[in-house]
Order: structure tokens, then sequence, then C-alpha cells
């Protein structure tokens, strides 16, 4: 029985929908999509980039980094995490790897068993397909650790060529797996991301990854992601963010949100 790999708190996460009371908090509104066209576009400094890592860091301190070394485990465990919460994603994972001591035997299983097996984790019938069809396109030996020997676009390309694999996914195999200089960007740190003016409004996400890696300065992918995660579930709330007592408050042009 293996536990799912640890991710730091909440890593690459979904946004949570709003409760009630967070609806009823009087604060900014949040207004529709904000587009800018590439041409418009200007790109944060560097220094600005700078101070708001350092705001960060004051507040949310420098994450520790604990890479787990268990790529394929982080990318099972991603396909798991599709339209569920943590703790079912969790409890699937739970139950696939009790049921089959290896990735080996997960790749060889009927699917049938395979969907049995995490069917706590909603949408099963696509997420076993979609795991066995990972797994046989890993071929044999069924390992990702040389991807830690690549330089980062090499192995983000052979994750990227998986069956399904997006740049997100990829990162979040990269980052947690090894500490690889490459950045999830999820809900939290796009909505962040560009409120904060670090993104060009209404970019489509690939081209937020790149601005994400971007703007990181080598080595500090882990603290940059796990801060402006935690910035977006404590204070920059989809709805309602907490404008008034932000930490970034100077600094931020609160792109798409209204007073
Ligand atoms: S000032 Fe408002 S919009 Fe900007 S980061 Fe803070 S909470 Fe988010």
């Amino acid at each position: 029985m293996t536990p799912a790999p640890k991710r730091p708190r909440g890593a690459a996460s979904k946004a949570k929908p709003a409760t009630a009371a967070a609806k009823r908090r009087t604060g900014p509104q949040v207004r529709g999509k904000a587009t800018v066209s590439r041409a418009a576009w200007k790109r944060p400094t560097r220094d600005r980039v700078t101070r708001l890592r350092g705001r960060l860091r004051g507040v949310y301190g420098i994450p520790v980094e604990r890479p787990h070394h268990d790529p394929i485990g982080e990318l099972i465990l991603t396909v798991l995490s599709q339209s569920t919460n943590d703790r079912n994603r969790d409890i699937a994972y739970l139950s696939l790897t009790s049921r089959f001591p290896d990735w080996e035997e997960v790749r060889d299983a009927p699917v049938e068993l395979v969907e049995e097996a995490i069917r706590r984790g909603g949408i099963s019938k696509v997420k076993s397909a979609r795991i066995k069809a990972i797994l046989e396109a890993i071929g044999d030996p069924l390992s990702l650790e040389h991807l830690a020997e690549l330089p980062l676009k090499e192995a983000q390309d052979e994750l990227c060529a998986l069956p399904g694999v997006g740049r997100k996914t990829a990162a979040c195999v990269l980052l947690f797996s090894f500490g690889m200089d490459d950045i999830p960007v999820d809900t939290h740190v796009s909505r962040v991301g560009t409120r904060l003016g670090l993104f060009r409004p209404g970019a489509p996400l690939e081209e937020l990854h790149d601005a994400m890696l971007d703007l990181t300065p080598t080595g500090a992918a882990w603290e940059f992601h796990v801060n402006l995660l935690r910035h977006g579930r404590r204070t920059c709330a989809a709805q309602r963010p907490e404008c008034a007592s932000c930490a970034l408050r100077s600094l931020c042009p609160r792109i798409a949100v209204d007073d």
C-alpha cells in the first residue's frame, strides 16, 4: 500500500467554490475576464517581480523544498485529481496502490479492474483508460527517473508526449518529484499572477507557463509557486479578494478587480 506522493500543501490545486459566507462578505468585486493583446502587453520588470517575491516571502516564509522522487506516482496522482477533491483523489490513489503492488501490474491489468480500484475518485472509466495509456506509453523499463538528468525542455517534451499530459502536469512531475525549475500554473497561480500583472490577461495556458518560467530565477520555482498558491488561498480569493489588508496591495495593479 503506497500513500500518494507528498506535494506541498494545496499545491497545483483547483479553486474551491465560494462558500455562502464568502459570497455575503463585502469587499472588492471581480469583473469579467479582461484581455490584452500581445502587441499591447508590457511584461513586468525584474525589479517588480523581485519585490513581489520578497513581500510574499515576508508573509509566508520560505517553504521547505522536499522533492519526493516518485515521478510516476505524481503523474498518476494528477490524472486522479481531475474533477474531484484532494481527499477522494488520495483515497483512489491508495485503493489503486493497495490493489496493485507496482505500476507494471496496473499497466498489464484489465482496464475494468483499474476502473474499479479508482472508482471513489470519479470519472473512473476515463481515468482508468488514461492511466493505462500513460503507463503503456512510458514503455520498458517503466521508469521516469532519467528525467531528473535531462535539460528542462527535454524533460517537459518527453512528458508532454505522453497521452493527455500537458504543461501543468509535466510541471507538477518535474517540480514536486525532482525539484526542477518548472512551475505548475494552476487556477490559483493563474488568477493571482494575472491580477498582479505578471501574466497577460487572457493569455492561453501555454503562454502562462512560459511567462512564469521567464519570470522566475533559477532555484526559486518551488518558493514562488507555493507562496503564490498560499496567497491565492488565503487572501487573493477568486471572489472578493481581501485587497484592503493585502501585503502586496501597493505593488498590485489589481487587474480585473473593482473596488
Ligand atoms: S491587492 Fe487584491 S488583487 Fe492584488 S494580490 Fe492583493 S488581494 Fe489580490
